[in-house]
């Protein structure tokens, strides 16, 4: 038995995307996870009786979850026209060509009114890191040895799931665990960097954003506001509501399918097509970037607060330039620390959460704004983490932790410096 939550969570939806595992198509992978999707939503029970992690008995959140489930199913015809739309445009790529696809990929995101939902600027005030495969031929305090595949370097751009091969783009993890996994390195053979985007120069850019928002209003968000709040699933000042539901469903099976794991590594992969499309469709049509969850599995991190973030991914569209190999405006943008090798990696969570208290007070004596948004946020992911452990060991007390730590402190005695 399942309810709503544990139904669109991530982990279930991937065990379905997996279960079409075998069969020697993508288009046909496609149609049967639409089916097994509206075989199993339709089966679904409210979650005040769901034995699951999701399960809750307060009046008002069961109400809200419960007409979300039968609004859902009301619009049983949305899902199917959301997922034959989709597999239609990858059908057009692999029977038509890339342009005509591109467009109606563009196109179905226009008419559903899936683009204007870029989220605000404070969203991305926050730390992010980058590494690199360390071959020791680079130096790893310069900030532009992480910045992006320089213009001279095109060649060296790959195929990835959101990445056009030959077109470089700032590719960033909000965690170090996460990029390890992304880049499948060990840690002690990467080279490692943090940027924290400036505020005044992200707020206005264009961010498309593949998210489980369902998932996370519903598991997330409002159990807490339900502890003390009246939530109404009719109240449209809230979204979701009863009139986003086709935008609501649209959007998730989007995320969903181009979320779908891969299950073979060759030269040409099919579950790459429409993230790829997606990206052109983006950069062509002036949006800055995107950010997109990480499919590597994270199960042995155990215990983290489900609000944390650490599986997300932002990247970045650069700028071209004819005269520079990287993308200097972009730079500028962008806070940044490197590692000197002086690093002794010996940081407690106590420690860095008492400097950032201690800059937060200095802050509200003096006239400097601009690091509470990223500070806050900091402060968070350090306790979403914090009791979490990979393999019987605390985060924080693993290698991804510990430089993380180390990141943080250095990004608290980059704001003491400005503030003393
Ligand atoms: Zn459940």
């Amino acid at each position: 038995m399942s309810c709503i939550a544990c139904f669109i969570d991530n982990n279930n939806q991937k065990k379905l995307k997996k279960n079409c595992f075998g069969l020697d198509r993508f288009e046909l992978k496609l149609k049967k996870y639409k089916e097994s999707f509206l075989e199993n939503i339709k089966k679904l029970k409210s979650i005040s009786e769901c034995d699951c992690e999701f399960r809750n008995n307060n009046s008002e959140y069961v109400q809200w979850t419960d007409s979300f489930l039968e609004e859902t199913l009301n619009n049983i015809s949305v899902i199917e026209d959301t997922f034959d739309d989709i597999i239609s445009i990858y059908i057009s790529y692999i029977s038509e060509n890339t342009k005509i696809a591109t467009d109606k990929i563009w196109s179905f995101l226009q008419q559903n009114d899936l683009l204007n939902e870029t989220e605000s600027g404070f969203t991305y005030s926050t730390i992010y890191f980058r590494a690199r495969i360390y071959d020791k031929t680079f130096n790893k305090s310069d900030i532009n040895n992480f910045l992006h595949i320089p213009f001279n370097k095109r060649g060296l751009v790959g195929n990835q799931r959101f990445s056009v091969s030959g077109q470089p783009m700032l590719y960033l993890g909000k965690s170090i665990y996460g990029i390890k996994k992304e880049l499948s390195t060990p840690i002690n053979n990467l080279a490692i960097s943090a940027f924290i985007p400036y505020y005044k120069d992200f707020y206005s850019k264009k961010y498309f954003t593949i998210k489980n928002t369902l998932f996370d209003t519903i598991a997330k968000t409002l159990p807490e506001i339900a502890k003390d709040h009246e939530i109404d699933y009719d109240d449209s000042f809230l979204t979701p509501n009863r009139n986003s539901i086709k935008k609501d469903i649209k959007k998730s099976i989007f995320s969903q399918i181009l979320t779908f794991p891969v299950e073979k590594k060759s030269s040409f992969i099919s579950e790459y097509v429409l993230p790829q499309m997606t990206t052109t469709a983006l950069l062509e049509n002036n949006f800055n970037g995107i950010v997109f969850p990480s499919t590597k599995d994270f199960s042995e991190l155990k215990n983290y607060n489900i609000r944390s973030d650490h599986e997300s991914n932002f990247a970045i569209f650069v700028n071209y330039s004819e005269s520079n190999q990287y993308d200097d405006e972009l730079l500028k943008n962008l806070l940044h620390f490197t590692l000197n090798g002086k690093e002794e990696f010996n940081h407690s969570v106590y420690e860095i959460l008492n400097k950032f208290e201690l800059v937060f007070e200095l802050n509200r004596k003096s006239n400097y704004h601009n690091f509470i948004a990223p500070l806050i946020s900091l402060r968070l992911q350090v306790e979403y983490l914090e009791k979490s452990k990979i393999d019987g060991i605390e985060y924080y007390e693993t290698s991804y932790g510990k430089i993380e730590l180390e990141f943080y402190s250095k990004v608290a005695d980059f704001y003491l410096s400005i503030i003393k």
